[in-house]
């Protein structure tokens, strides 16, 4: 079989000149409309201009037919189209292209054809420098016309990555776990410790590896992109994962250990590999394989991301690579998060699943939805003890079994569920009714979590508090935080408060709020952020809104 080629050029600062040549029959292509890690439309289309096919005519231009299609002129022969490719993004799931960086995700720019998903792929940079060095998981090679990648077909070519740069920007090290071999690269400035980086690395790797008895591809490579700007964010992929964090003199090693955002790194590289088991091993059928054409939704993103971001911060306890303490701060910064959304209230977080493809990724209307994430994470969290305690061992156990190397890759709310029910019934049948009433109460219902978070967190020895918050404001139901040009702002207003009654919203601006001896509280407010109001609140006995959670693990 004739391989699909794609030429991609350098064409100066932030464009990419890519030239495809699809087997003959090709009736049009076609570019993806979302990327894998990214449960949203990308509409990637909106970057493209200039599409043309190669004919005896010169280059001609092509009729888009769809939002992301185009209909080839002639498909008699080899389809040769060519086109630019605006690549200005620099995250972890996007296309970036400048003097000192070549960043592709090719689910971003590479056109392809849904009836050629078996074709393999060729990929040629020739205009990659000689002394610059590449990372990525594809098998490469580099001769006098260039830069070289192979993809098997359609779906690896989608997921796999890589970056390019000037050899001394780009730091590459090894290291092996359980009998392959993990890279590392990272592209951006190291004000941290080396050493103690990959150390923490090898933990973190060895103690997943020990849970899953296996790795589903031969070699794993982290792709880290540490540029001088503001970056949060991790995307995985087949097999390797890209991170980015900004700016980079914000990962550093100080004396008591990594800084906070170098321990968030880790947090997410820890992650992203959990990743590699739960979501690209096994994934939801919608996602099985992926359809790039149209948006896929599927409400088993709480099990994507929500079991993928409890497991990621228990495999770096389980490494030794963060201490009791330290995953106590993070999991009650989790129910933090958790306890002060009241979308939870709103949505369940199996539909907030789906409605990620609707607006799930910005901050969208106030209290409509949960978070697959955090609400996903403490959910995992309630399973995971519940399994337990019921004699059906841990959650790990279970994500094992259905990710082993002999069990189907598509995974249905139902099989997840009959799993845990079975695991769970250990010991008699009251274990898979408790974890059917947790489906029933937290995953496709919205009952408040907190009893039962507490209940499962003695279990584990672990005291849950409630602290109440030292704004008073906050107790009356306005959480306010920073806003633009220094001003106060609120962030949340809990639905049916103190506050929301007197009329606050997202987004009005404090000016003042003065505690009364009356047990009151009076705010001078702007109520969008231009009218001037005044109000006097009663605040509430007892923690009120917004209570911080605490948590301490018992003596012993
Ligand atoms: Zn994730």
């Amino acid at each position: 079989m004739t391989p699909i080629l794609h030429r991609i050029e350098r064409n100066g600062r932030h464009e990419l000149t890519i030239t495809s040549i699809f087997p003959a029959g090709t009736n049009y292509i076609q570019l993806p409309v979302w990327r894998p890690g990214r449960y949203e439309r990308g509409d990637f289309a909106q970057y493209v201009r200039g599409m043309a096919q190669r004919t005896a005519e010169g280059w001609s231009r092509l009729n888009q037919t769809e939002l992301h299609q185009w209909k080839a002129i002639n498909c008699e022969g080899p389809v040769e189209v060519r086109f630019h490719f605006t690549a200005a993004h620099l995250n972890a799931g996007s296309t970036w292209t400048d003097d000192h960086l070549l960043y592709v995700n090719p689910v971003n720019c590479l056109p392809y054809h849904p009836d050629l998903s078996d074709v393999p792929v060729n990929i040629h940079l020739p205009d990659v420098p000689s002394d610059w060095k590449i990372a990525t998981a594809l098998p490469n090679n580099v001769d006098d016309s260039g830069v070289h990648f192979q993809a098997r077909g359609t779906q690896e070519l989608m997921d796999s990555p890589w970056i390019a740069a000037p050899a001394n920007d780009l730091w590459h090290v090894e290291y092996n776990a359980a009998g392959h071999t993990f890279h590392i690269h990272v592209w951006g400035h190291r004000h941290y410790d080396d050493d103690a980086f990959v150390e923490a690395h090898q933990k973190f790797t060895e103690a997943q590896m020990a849970a899953f008895g296996w790795l589903p591809v031969p070699e794993y490579h982290f792709l880290y992109l540490f540029p001088d700007f503001q970056a949060r964010h991790g995307v995985e992929h087949e097999a390797s994962t890209v991170i980015a964090w900004g700016p980079a003199n914000g990962l550093l090693h100080e004396d008591d250990g990594p800084s906070a955002g170098l321990a968030e790194v880790i947090d997410i590289a820890s992650h992203e590999l959990v990743h590699t088991w739960n979501v690209k091993r096994m994934r939801p059928t919608e996602w099985m394989p992926y359809d790039f054409s149209k948006a896929s939704p599927s409400r088993m993103g709480y099990i994507a991301e929500g079991v993928t971001t409890y497991l990621g911060d228990l495999f770096l306890l389980e490494a030794g690579v963060i201490d009791t303490a330290g995953w106590l701060t993070r999991f009650e910064k989790l129910l933090t998060r958790h306890l002060w959304n009241p979308g939870r209230l709103e949505t369940s977080v199996a539909n907030s699943s789906v409605d990620t493809w609707v607006d799930g990724y910005k901050l969208g209307v106030p209290h409509r939805r949960g978070n697959i994430y955090v609400e996903g994470a403490v959910l995992a969290f309630l399973c995971d003890v519940t399994l337990n305690r019921n004699g059906g061992g841990w959650l790990t156990e279970a994500l094992c079994e259905l990710t082993g190397p002999n069990r189907e890759r598509a995974m249905t709310e139902d099989t997840w569920w009959s799993t845990l029910e079975r695991r769970a019934a250990t010991r008699g049948p009251e274990g898979a009714e408790e974890v059917r009433q947790l489906r029933t109460d937290f995953c496709d219902g919205t009952e408040d979590s907190w009893p039962e978070i507490v209940n499962a967190l003695m279990h584990q020895g672990v005291e849950a508090t409630l602290e109440p918050h030292s704004d008073a404001l906050a107790r009356c139901g306005a959480l306010c935080g920073k806003g633009r040009e220094g001003r106060t702002e609120v962030k949340v207003c809990w639905p049916e408060s103190e506050a929301w009654n007197a009329g606050l919203r997202r987004g009005d601006v404090v000016e003042s709020a003065e505690e009364t001896q009356h047990g009151e509280i009076a705010v001078n407010w702007k109520r969008d952020t231009v009218h001037m109001e005044q109000s006097t609140l009663r605040i509430p006995a007892g923690n009120g809104h917004f209570a911080r959670p605490i948590l301490n693990a018992f003596p012993g």
